[in-house]
């Protein structure tokens, strides 16, 4: 049966990249050898990490001030590579709370220099993004969060800083057209809209590394992987590679314009079944909704069976809310089709139209 894929994060990639991961995992290049069994140095693999690094920047508008970075330990790694790399000894930084995993990175940063918190939306649950605060000149760099997988918030315009910009994108990177040169540090697990878990991609402006006065140990410094071209150890080569499938995917679709197009379509027909349909609610406020995670509850829980029954039945997966939310989170990745979406708002009519 068709599966309607809206899990959160590993999510849903395109049917061609699955199609060339497997195929690459059998017979590599016309090597009759698996991409996952040949030596990383060999030149075949080498032009897979660099054209992988090439259409990212491509892809963000990115110029050779910056550099890009495929590295591994997800982007919970990031939270404590960030200050390990650009907070002073005593210095200090700035950082939204907006979401979980917001709050994690603000805690992990701790460990490193003081942190202030600028913004956060913990006292409604992380229904909204916080605006209007300050970013002094006076911080070593400022950290936002994008896009908030679990509570469906995302941010729409970022504030201007004169100090480095560092964003976390893990659930909303390649989603849109954005002036990605307004970032100083960009980090993304692959998971959520680019490949399988393993593999982080970061970029990074070059100018903001260096200053700290810190001995960074090797794999933890974003100079070792720099001047080591993403292969100072040996890379999630699978996980890469299928990245670059994704690459190539969304710019033969026509890049981050199209993607932002297609997102958008999807995310308005969803938001406005859920204004329209008197049985559910959505949580966020709606100035901040994400495109790419729908949260939103039944009014009455005791109609939850029978709507789980009808949207398991139509093949739909992946859209219970996490738990710090309860009812459904239903995310939108760029290779999940509008198709499935309006599978989803069939049967939310049909559960309307039942009760
Ligand atoms: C999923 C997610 C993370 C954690 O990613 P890992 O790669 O599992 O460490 C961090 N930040 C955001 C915004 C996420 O959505």
């Amino acid at each position: 049966m068709k599966k309607h894929n809206f899990s959160a994060g590993p999510c849903i990639l395109a049917p061609e990249v699955l199609q060339g991961a497997a195929a690459a995992v059998e017979n590599f290049a016309g090597m009759d050898l698996s991409l996952i069994e040949i030596s990383h140095r060999d030149k075949k693999f080498v032009a897979v990490m660099d054209e992988a690094i090439a259409l990212s920047k491509e892809l963000m508008g990115l110029d050779e001030s910056y550099e890009v970075l495929f590295l591994q330990g997800g982007a919970s790694l990031q939270f404590a590579m960030v200050p390990y790399n650009l907070l002073k000894q005593g210095g200090k930084a700035g950082y939204t709370v907006t979401g979980t995993w917001a709050k994690k990175a603000a805690e992990e940063a701790k460990l490193f220099g003081q942190v202030e918190v600028l913004g956060s939306s913990a006292d409604k649950n992380f229904n909204y993004i916080p605006k209007g605060y300050t970013v002094g000149d006076d911080l070593d760099y400022f950290h936002c969060t994008s896009n908030n997988t679990i509570f469906g918030t995302q941010m729409k315009d970022f504030p201007s800083t004169h100090v480095p910009l560092v964003c976390d994108m893990s659930s909303d990177i390649f989603s849109r057209q954005l002036d990605f040169t307004q970032f100083d540090l960009i980090y993304a697990g692959a998971q959520k809209n680019l490949g399988p878990a393993g593999a982080t991609l970061v970029a990074v402006k070059k100018d903001v590394l260096g200053k700290t006065g810190r001995t960074i140990p090797s794999m933890l410094d974003y100079q070792t992987h720099i001047d080591g071209e993403s292969m100072f150890n040996t890379p999630p080569v699978f996980s890469v590679y299928t990245s670059l499938l994704t690459l190539r995917w969304m710019k033969a679709q026509g890049g981050l314009a199209a993607m932002e197009k297609h997102n958008a379509e999807k995310a308005a027909l969803l938001y406005a079944e859920i204004d329209r349909n008197a049985l559910f609610y959505g949580t966020a406020a709606k100035e901040d909704r994400s495109d790419m995670n729908a949260c939103f509850l039944l009014h009455d829980e005791a109609h939850s069976e029978q709507f789980n029954t009808l949207w398991k039945e139509a093949g739909i997966v992946g859209i219970n809310g996490h738990r710090s939310v309860g009812g459904y989170r239903a995310s939108m990745y760029n290779a999940l089709p509008l198709e499935s979406v309006q599978v989803l708002v069939d049967v939310m009519q049909h559960l309307e139209k039942t009760i």
